[in-house]
């Protein structure tokens, strides 16, 4: 029944196979011989198989474990540095006809705001996001074919690439609406956007009709299946997600990595980035009705074992999470951040009333962005603001191809040096921007390329003639 190249859901995502995996994992949790082969096959960084990593997930015995952490920091080493990409959610409508129980926007919610930003409010919060910095966003909607159709989201997208404030300027626009029909993610595909994200929510085809009661979302197999469809439309960078806390994390980890196996199988390219959201507070939402809450051990051990399965696949962590658990988590294999994050609609231009608030869930991270840079450049890490692979037509199977052989690294720190050499001079503050210059100034002798690093010096004293958006 278990068949990755199969179009139906029940079959890519196959609940018996799921058992077996969790079953096989939890006889071999002490199974050093196992592990160690286990391990031994991650150091090639071709990845894991869904069941090989949940051996590791379950894994019992504290010196393999360490390794496994260890490993998932070498590995994010090789295929990501020390760089680590910012973005921000843009919240465009939270209009919703679906009954998801876990987020206050669902149909029922009758008490929280209903917002949906027109086109001039989409300018103001762009400039705003513009001004902090910001040149990635990931926009974000309700489903509601009456308040948010196709043709509003796209409107939306042209208007927030047109708009040049200073020297500001957003450069790739993620997409995370709901489930659609091919012929809408080729028009998505049009209008220029970088990934399409879909969070499965949960992979457990029962806990999933419970938690969708209503609404087009209810459908398992339609919403599992979307990234099939958006592939076939031509998006060839997608972004998978669950919400941890719905279903317990051992199923929802082999659900997740048999997807990634179906799009490798199917499309021949796996998915583009993994976020790793956990269940949050909000208005009309408590995470303690969840009874699969996980804590910040296991959190980091997934996401290591995400590393070391998927080495190539860019793996997200939003403002969910404090900034303690952030900064215990990053090493593991995070690449990207948001940063300065509002998850209301609007917000970013007027703050919102205390009284009248549209957010989706609370913030645990409320740091500005300019402090998100600061506390990255202190743990050694290069914020990066780079929107380059997509604007150069590397996306799909040749981005993967450039990632899977390491030779994006040319590309990237060259990359994050004059995107944030950019922020320093827009819109840093006069401290940030003085441990910012001797960052750059000592990352320079890590490109090893000497005709690379030239063009990049060359191109960060063009930047400060006031040139912008060069790229490799
Ligand atoms: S999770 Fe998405 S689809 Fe579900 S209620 Fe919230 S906004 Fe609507
Ligand atoms: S060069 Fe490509 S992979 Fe590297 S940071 Fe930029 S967009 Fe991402």
């Amino acid at each position: 029944m278990y068949n990755p190249s199969s179009l139906k859901a029940e079959e890519f995502i196959c609940h018996e196979e799921i058992m077996s995996t969790l079953d096989f994992a939890h006889q071999h949790k002490n199974d050093a011989a196992l592990i160690d082969e286990i391990i031994s096959k991650a150091k090639e960084c071709k990845g894991l198989s869904h069941r090989e990593a949940l051996v590791l997930l379950d894994c019992d015995i504290p010196e393999k474990n360490q390794e496994i952490f260890k490993l998932a920091e070498d590995i994010k080493k090789q295929f990501y540095g020390n760089r680590i990409v910012l973005f921000a959610p843009l919240y465009l409508s939270n209009y919703c006809v679906n009954g998801c129980l876990y987020c206050p926007y669902h149909a029922k919610n009758k008490h929280i705001l209903r917002k949906k930003l027109t086109q001039d409010e989409i300018r103001q919060e762009v400039i705003a996001l513009q001004d902090m910095g910001h040149k990635r966003l990931a926009i974000e909607a309700g489903e509601d074919p009456v308040n948010n159709p196709i043709e509003y989201i796209l409107e939306s997208i042209k208007t927030i690439y047109s708009i040049k404030h200073k020297n500001g300027a957003i450069r790739r626009v993620n997409v995370n609406i709901a489930a659609t029909s091919v012929e809408n993610y080729r028009k998505l595909k049009e209008a220029g956007i970088g990934t399409y994200i879909l969070f499965q929510e949960t992979y457990h085809k029962e806990s999933y009709e419970k938690l969708h009661p209503s609404g087009p979302k209810h459908n398992y197999a339609y919403h599992t299946e979307a990234m099939d469809r958006a592939m076939d439309g031509g998006i060839d960078d997608v972004g998978l997600g669950v919400l941890f806390g719905l279903e317990t994390y051992r199923y929802e980890l082999a659900g997740l990595l048999m997807h990634a196996e179906h799009l490798e199988a199917v499309h021949g390219v796996g998915p583009h980035t993994i976020s790793v959201p956990r269940v949050k507070h909000a208005d009309d939402i408590d995470p303690s009705a969840f009874d699969n809450g996980i804590d910040d051990d296991v959190f980091a051990k997934i996401i290591a074992v995400i590393r070391l399965s998927v080495p190539y696949t860019g793996m997200i962590i939003s403002t969910r999470e404090t900034p303690q658990c952030r900064e215990k988590v990053i090493h593991y294999g995070i690449s990207q951040i948001s940063g300065g994050s509002k998850t209301s609609v609007g917000g970013y231009a007027v703050p919102e009333d205390e009284e009248l608030k549209s957010e989706q869930f609370d913030v645990s991270d409320h740091r500005t962005l300019d402090e998100v840079v600061n506390w990255l450049m202190k743990l050694g890490y290069v914020p990066s603001f780079c929107t380059a692979c997509y604007r150069e037509g590397r996306t799909g199977d040749r981005f993967m191809a450039l990632c899977k052989n390491k030779q994006i690294h040319n590309c990237c720190l060259p990359n994050a040096l004059m995107t944030l050499k950019e922020y320093l001079m827009d819109y840093a503050s006069p401290d940030i921007k003085k441990v910012g210059e001797s960052l750059i100034q000592s990352e320079l002798n890590h490109i090893s390329k000497d005709k690379v690093r030239d063009i990049v010096k060359d191109n960060l004293v063009k930047i400060e003639n006031g040139q912008r958006d060069f790229r490799f």
